[in-house]
């Protein structure tokens, strides 16, 4: 029935497959204009409440809610609520399933206690908690964001000032180098400077070679300065061969970052337990709490507020002696929300 709400019933019993315009909420079926026009003329039908489907969106979403027999006991009538765990129930859920339930009024009496402004209440409490449980996603992914940049960050200074420490090192080594062959260099210098003396000294005693002295001293004396500056001609000129230069073997650090370090870290979210949750879906209500309360301080329960049609159930005493059939006139819609636990 509620599933083919699209089509005229009254059409579909005489096998026409007519779609259904309107809506009545008494007999819970839908109903072609023309249908809807005699439902509404009718005497049995005449204070149906009757609807425009056109003038409700999610009509389908809105039937959904609402359960007119019990799932779980062949489909009895739902005529009892249990405000604990807020759930329509027939005959025999009351004394099952909730058969310790302290909190059992009639449907008539729930349907008196719920407004609009509960529904909207709660809409309110969770749209709020959503909001806020968005914006605390989005602000920790946000700042968690920035510690990623931040470390990475850290990261390359400590890398730059390891790779600076590195460059000193080579620097310093480089002047160490740079004094020890001065040093060499100093050697060579005050050798050849020694050379220039001698040079000197051997050019003045040459000057007084003469005939006085006896040819063979003057030989021998000849002889050993060209020995001298042979040994001298030699030495120099073997070591002004010897060039100095700097040898720097480099290591092949950028092949080695390239095999061993392939990234400076890897980025996924993962999920972390969730410390945000909906509490509590028992608002315990109040005016059903007064009910209960009324019905066990007084053997005759009276009626305070009904909805609908009052008339057909003023005359009527106890909920409890409501058969389970299915009375069309006293059906209020109740919603059954789901709401997060
Ligand atoms: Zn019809
Ligand atoms: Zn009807
Ligand atoms: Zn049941
Ligand atoms: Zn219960």
């Amino acid at each position: 029935m509620e599933t083919h709400f699209k089509i005229c019933a009254s059409c579909l019993q005489e096998d026409e497959n007519v779609s259904s315009s309107e809506w009545c909420w008494n007999c819970m079926e839908g109903l072609c204009t023309e249908c809807a026009k005699y439902h509404r003329k009718q005497k049995p039908s005449r204070q149906h409440k009757i609807v425009v489907l056109n003038n409700i969106p999610n009509f389908d979403v809105l039937l959904s809610y609402i359960h007119t027999s019990c799932p779980m006991h062949n489909n009895q009538s739902l005529l009892s609520f249990c405000s604990t765990h807020r759930d329509l129930c027939c005959e025999l859920c009351v004394k099952t399933s909730h058969g310790d339930c302290k909190q059992v009024i009639t449907l008539t009496e729930a349907a008196a206690t719920t407004t609009n402004d509960d529904v909207a209440e709660k809409f309110k409490s969770l749209e709020k908690l959503l909001e806020i449980k968005t914006e605390t996603i989005r602000k920790s992914l946000v700042s968690q964001g920035e510690e990623v940049v931040q470390k990475v960050q850290q990261m390359r200074t400590e890398i730059d000032k390891y790779f600076d420490k590195l460059e000193e090192e080579v620097k310093k080594n480089l002047i160490v180098q740079h004094e020890s062959y001065l040093k060499l260099v100093h050697q060579e210098n005050s050798s050849v400077d020694e050379c220039f003396h001698e040079i000197k000294i051997m050019k003045e005693l040459v000057c007084v070679l003469s005939d006085d002295i006896p040819s063979e001293i003057s030989f021998q004396l000849r002889n050993e300065m060209i020995k001298i500056l042979q040994n001298h001609n030699n030495k120099f000129s073997s070591s002004t061969k010897q060039a100095y230069q700097f040898l720097f073997k480099p290591v092949d650090v950028m092949s080695l970052l390239e095999t061993n370090v392939k990234s400076l870290g890897e980025v996924c979210i993962t999920k972390i337990s969730d410390a945000c949750h909906v509490s509590g879906n028992q608002i315990p209500c109040q005016k059903i709490n007064e009910i209960i309360y009324d019905r066990k301080s007084s053997e005759k329960f009276k009626e305070t507020s009904v909805t609908g049609d009052q008339n057909s159930q003023n005359d009527r005493k106890k909920s409890t002696e409501m058969k389970a059939e299915r009375i069309p006139e006293k059906a209020s819609p109740t919603h059954k929300l789901n709401y997060l636990s």
